[in-house]
């Protein structure tokens, strides 16, 4: 599919599920991903996308000519070896352009506690992780819960309490930003990557997102148990664990 308004179309049309995804590949334009990689993204448990992928088929094919939003790599082209699932820059604009017209929650405002920082993110949000590291419950005070959005989509509206620090122990080489004025956590900006994460407690309304999965869980402090949520619970990172 290369059509803008077929895009939206079948955004409108298909499934919760499937739409997430649309959302999560959106995010990554022009870059093939394993679909263990793009779950681990979007905070999916493993074999959810082949799952999502055949339940819209039908769709596909009575609705749609059998064209689909997005492309595959072959395993046998793939530099992975596996199969690859990617969005072209238009297929993921067109994306985002369905969502922003299809949600009344297309902007989400956020801001710390004195309002000396207030942000806007006019773009999809991730859901959300909680991270066990010692640096972020040092950080936060307790775990962290973050959402994230694009680089791009984070537009600061009042920045004039926002302060940066190094975040020493981390090997993104991240800087974190904070309130100077009423001390509040809120971003983590890892410079190598096109997202910011956003402390989701410092959005105004955080409807309609979810927590995903803990992060960093060996790193968990002696002071509490991890919830039985059946979520997807990752030593380190999600990317670290797989390396
Ligand atoms: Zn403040
Ligand atoms: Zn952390």
């Amino acid at each position: 599919m290369d059509d803008a308004e077929e895009i939206a179309r079948f955004h409108d049309r298909c499934s919760d599920l499937m739409r997430e995804l649309l959302h999560g590949l959106a995010a990554a334009p022009d870059t093939a991903r394993p679909f263990p990689e793009i779950e681990d993204a979007i905070g999916w448990p493993r074999r959810r996308i082949a799952s999502v992928l055949g339940g819209v088929m039908h769709l596909r094919q009575i609705e749609f000519g059998g064209r689909r939003p997005y492309r595959f790599h072959d395993a046998r082209v793939s530099s992975s070896g596996r199969w690859e699932l990617w969005m072209d820059h238009d297929q993921a604009e067109a994306v985002r352009v369905a969502q922003a017209e299809g949600s009344a929650v297309a902007t989400r405002s956020g801001g710390c506690l004195c309002g000396a920082v207030r942000y806007e993110v006019r773009g999809p949000l991730r859901d959300v992780l909680i991270c066990h590291c010692r640096e972020c419950r040092r950080w936060h005070g307790h775990v962290s819960a973050s959402t994230a959005a694009r680089r791009d989509d984070l537009v600061l509206v009042q920045a004039g309490g926002l302060r940066w620090i190094d975040s020493p122990a981390g090997d993104a080489g991240a800087r974190r930003g904070f309130c100077g004025e009423c001390g509040s956590s809120l971003f983590w900006d890892p410079p190598r990557r096109d997202t910011v994460s956003i402390a989701a407690g410092t959005l105004d309304d955080a409807a309609g997102l979810k927590v995903v999965g803990h992060w960093f869980v060996a790193h968990a402090g002696g002071y509490y148990q991890l919830p039985d949520d059946e979520l997807p619970r990752h030593q380190h990172s999600a990317e670290r664990d797989r390396g």
